[in-house]
């Protein structure tokens, strides 16, 4: 049917005239898959900086692509891993494993970083996370420098790639994030990530026994390091953003050295927190690029029939969110140096492999909340940070440890979402698992700012209502992962304590401003199309695969969008 279709298409543009570029090359699969992950891009950003942007990035993207204007995770923790295994894999947390960044591992019995792997090791000396001076309280919570896919338990697209070429398709995820590189690349891929502790791109032996020459190379140039005395300053006049006039606003958060205001300067030479600044802005985004850029070439993507994969995962934009939120200059600012990176990668794409042989797909792994303050000064008044110290230490909780005769370790640990509840003092006590789980919800929903507390046993056995809100729970439950009680803040209400460091947001809930992504395809020949049905990222995977041929990933949910396969 194909090839007839074809040869009319041939036919007809021949006695038209009609270039048969786009047609030709429609019959062949792209020479690249380039799927950019923004970090915490809510699905409205884009647009509403839109005065900001310029010419080849965003815009290219939009005005060329098919643009989904409706996409929502439906999942209920809305954090990074989950989102890119969600993008990864086409499916939801309950299928491919990823329920948090952190987990509390019963047989370790302690929590867990999501892709930790104690069979493995960085490849560089000094490279692991250094506990003094990370910010980031889930990179903390790593027990040991190694790395690797392991803990995904269904398979990628970019799996799914490799499995149909025999391995000639070449597969890379990129990030500062380790998370939003390894989950990309997924179990036959390579990832490669950026080490604040070095300010180089490192791996892990999952990937390589030794760096390819041209990663040696890229971390010699200290591209890292040239950022030190500079700052971030504005693109534009103050007057050409949104928020020209509102740079200082008490609420954000005053990182040490990098002040609220701009210029943000990153720190000098041999300033322990230089490397960590630099991702706190643009500069993160900027080496990103620049080492994609430089794995494409060196990698060769894209110049021979058999498509190959890129993963890029930009992570600037999550962390200028936490630190400053989504409506401040920093933010805006942000958004017009990530168009300029997004336009530079498309023009050495373009170069390079050609747009029109690469199928470009751009989402997000989750949105962001608007910060507190902000919703004050506007009048909305509910808006607030809820203090989890607060939790086992209430008059309510204590009354309850009295009820069922149980000491202080009733509660074992509380990490977002998941309270875990000390099980084995519960079987030696001898009290019934699902009866303390629902008396300690039961009291979780009595707390201010608490909109659900939900046990897992409820879970297992369905007897909860069927709402969205639980649904999205039910698929955000693994039963080897999953705490005993999933807690949901209402909206605008959340946890602002990074382990000590006091943010101005933090994104995780199942509401629409933290499910809410941009999911935009372009290149390979697709005609510009603007599409407000509701889809979900999950469609993402099914939809590379079903352009491409390939067998869908192993616990793929989502549906091939017809838009993008031309049904
Ligand atoms: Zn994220």
């Amino acid at each position: 049917m194909k090839i007839l279709a074809f040869a009319v298409a041939l036919l007809v543009a021949a006695s038209l005239s009609i270039p048969v570029v786009q047609a030709a090359d429609a019959e062949k699969p792209p020479r690249l898959v380039l799927q950019i992950t923004v970090d915490a891009l809510r699905g409205d950003l884009p647009r509403r900086y839109a005065h900001i942007l310029g010419d080849g990035g965003f815009r290219y993207l939009m005005d060329n692509g098919i643009n989904y204007t409706n996409a929502h995770y439906r999942h209920a923790n809305t954090e990074t891993i989950v989102g890119h295994v969600s993008l990864a894999t086409g499916t939801v947390p309950a299928a491919h494993g990823m329920v948090g960044n952190v987990w509390f591992d019963r047989e370790l019995d302690r929590m867990t970083y999501n892709i930790e792997d104690p069979r493995y090791h960085l490849l560089s000396v000094g490279a692991d996370v250094d506990q003094k001076t990370e910010i980031d309280p889930t990179q903390k919570a790593a027990k040991v420098d190694g790395r690797s896919p392991a803990a995904i338990l269904s398979s990628t697209f970019s799996d799914e790639l490799a499995v149909h070429y025999g391995a000639r398709s070449k597969i890379f995820g990129v990030s500062v994030k380790d998370r939003g590189a390894v989950s990309l690349a997924g179990h036959a891929g390579k990832a490669f990530w950026f080490s604040k502790s070095t300010g180089e791109f490192v791996t892990s032996n999952y990937y390589y026994e030794k760096y390819p020459q041209w990663v040696t190379a890229w971390n010699a140039r200290k591209l890292a390091q040239s950022y030190a005395g500079e700052s971030w300053e504005l693109t534009h006049e103050s007057s050409a953003y949104l928020f020209g006039d509102a740079d200082d606003r008490e609420y954000e958060t005053d990182f040490p050295g990098f002040g609220r205001t701009f210029p943000h300067p990153y720190g000098e030479a041999g300033d322990k927190y230089l490397t960590t600044r630099l991702t706190l802005g643009p500069a993160g985004d900027e080496l990103t690029l620049d080492f994609a850029k430089t794995l494409l070439d060196n990698e060769q993507l894209g110049q021979d029939e058999v498509p190959d994969y890129l993963a890029i995962s930009f992570s600037s934009t999550d962390y200028v969110g936490h630190i400053f939120g989504a409506s401040s200059l920093e933010s805006e600012e942000n958004i017009a140096r990530l168009d300029r990176t997004l336009a530079d990668l498309l023009a050495y794409v373009d170069q390079k492999v050609g747009l029109a042989n690469t199928l470009i797909v751009l989402s997000a792994d989750h949105g962001q909340p608007e910060v507190p303050g902000h919703l004050h000064e506007l009048g909305i008044e509910d808006a607030q940070f809820f203090d989890t110290e607060a939790l086992d230490k209430t008059p309510a909780i204590a009354a309850l440890k009295k009820k069922f005769g149980v000491g202080e370790e009733l509660i074992q640990a509380y990490s977002q979402p998941y309270v875990y509840l000390n099980q084995d003092l519960i079987r030696e006590m001898d009290l019934d698992q699902a009866a303390v789980e629902l008396a300690v919800a039961e009291e979780l929903e009595k707390f201010d700012g608490v909109a659900a507390a939900v046990s897992s046993t409820a879970l297992r056995t369905s007897s909860l209502p069927d709402t969205l809100l639980m649904r999205s729970i039910l698929r955000n439950f693994h039963p080897k992962r999953s705490g005993d009680i999933y807690l949901v803040f209402e909206p605008n209400v959340f946890i602002n304590d990074f382990d000590g460091l006091i943010v101005s947001s933090t994104h995780g809930s199942p509401w629409r401003y933290d499910t809410f992504v941009p999911v935009i395809f372009a290149g390979a020949g697709l005609q510009p199309m603007t599409v407000s049905r509701e889809i979900a990222p999950y469609d993402i995977a099914p939809t590379l695969a079903g352009y491409l041929g390939v067998k869908p990933p192993s616990a793929a949910i989502g549906n091939p969008l017809p838009e993008v396969l031309g049904d």
